[in-house]
């Protein structure tokens, strides 16, 4: 099947890559009892997937939603999410995010940002991340609906399986990320844009990858890329991949 008339879907990361620091991270620092630090070693170590690190890690947090929305207000997008989105659009290549984070953090920091022009052009993007609901008395639900089964990384939600379901035309696949939580997205992405844990990751495990430190940089490569991936899903029609 070819798919040479189709450009590339765009996955994006949230949490320390379309915004600035990373939510959970905050979260925990200020909120967690500091028992959370050990279930962090253990997911760093490989011994437990994301998912039951943050269902464990939010367990820990006591915080009321007054101080929690305080915290999260104070996150600022990346700088060149706007002109990445509008990249997106000029290109014709749909965007969505994928994120361990959670839903009710994203949703936050995306109404606290100031720019008109990036709430406008998010309206449009798919966002599949993990739920966080208040339990009241100052305790807080991690779910995760991405997907009802835990998959075989553990994931807190399964970015691989998000790009598959996402994808059903078949189209190659850009991923942005930066942390261990996109490392088996960045496996299965056609094209990767890496920095910080992710592109240490890459490196350490021989994934193709260009580097980034802000999203304006993702923006103005975009163009190529679409046209160095229009000739990949090109080649793979005329048979050069199986
Ligand atoms: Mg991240
Ligand atoms: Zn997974």
């Amino acid at each position: 099947m070819t798919n040479t008339t189709q450009t590339p879907t765009l996955f994006l990361d949230f949490d320390g890559t379309a915004s600035s620091r990373d939510a959970v991270d905050l979260i925990l620092e200020k909120f967690a009892d500091e028992r959370w630090l050990a279930v962090e070693e253990e997911w760093r170590a490989g011994r437990i997937g994301s998912r039951e690190c943050l269902a464990r890690q939010m367990a820990l947090v006591r915080a009321a939603p007054r101080a929690l929305d305080a915290l999260l207000a104070a996150i600022e997008l990346d700088a060149g999410l706007g002109a990445l989105l509008e990249a997106c659009a000029r290109l014709d290549v749909p965007v969505a995010v994928v994120s361990d984070g959670f839903d009710y953090c994203i949703r936050r920091v995306l109404a606290g940002a100031c720019d008109p022009r990036v709430k406008k052009l998010l309206r449009g993007a798919r966002v599949c991340s993990s739920h966080l609901s208040y339990s009241g008395a100052s305790r807080w639900h991690a779910e995760f609906p991405y997907f009802g089964e835990t998959c075989a990384h553990g994931c807190a939600t399964c970015k691989p399986a998000v790009m598959e379901l996402l994808n059903a035309r078949g189209a190659a696949t850009v991923f942005v990320g930066d942390g261990l939580s996109d490392a088996y997205a960045a496996r299965e992405a056609d094209f990767v844009f890496a920095k910080n844990g992710l592109a240490r990751i890459c490196r350490a495990g021989g994934i193709w990858h260009t580097t980034f430190e802000s999203l304006s940089e993702v923006a103005a490569r975009l163009e190529d890329v679409v046209a160095e991936l229009s000739c990949l899903t090109y080649d793979a029609g005329a048979g050069a991949r199986a």
